[in-house]
């Protein structure tokens, strides 16, 4: 069978067909939601511009620091609180 009209990669369903399973779903998905809701759902997901992603990255670094942050000084806590119950 030949190769998908759409994707240019899958294979198409059938003798005839010029679409492959997954575009003919992603047709339905069209048909069914609207083009511009899938467009912007696959421009605000995939298609993402660098400044997004690097402000994206730096919120997780800083989320990811802040946890640490929290638990060093919790372990810090509790070692402190540790030595405080040791009797003289
Ligand atoms: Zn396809």
């Amino acid at each position: 069978m030949a190769s998908c009209k759409f994707c240019l990669t899958g294979t198409s369903e059938t003798w005839f067909g010029s679409w492959c399973k997954d575009c003919h779903k992603l047709q339905r998905i069209i048909a069914l939601f609207g083009v511009d809701k899938v467009m912007s759902i696959v421009e605000t997901v995939l298609i993402v511009d660098e400044e997004s992603q690097d402000d994206k990255i730096k919120q997780e670094l800083k989320t990811e620091l802040s946890q640490r942050e929290y638990k060093l000084r919790e372990r810090k806590q509790k070692k402190q609180k540790a030595l405080e119950s040791i009797p003289e």
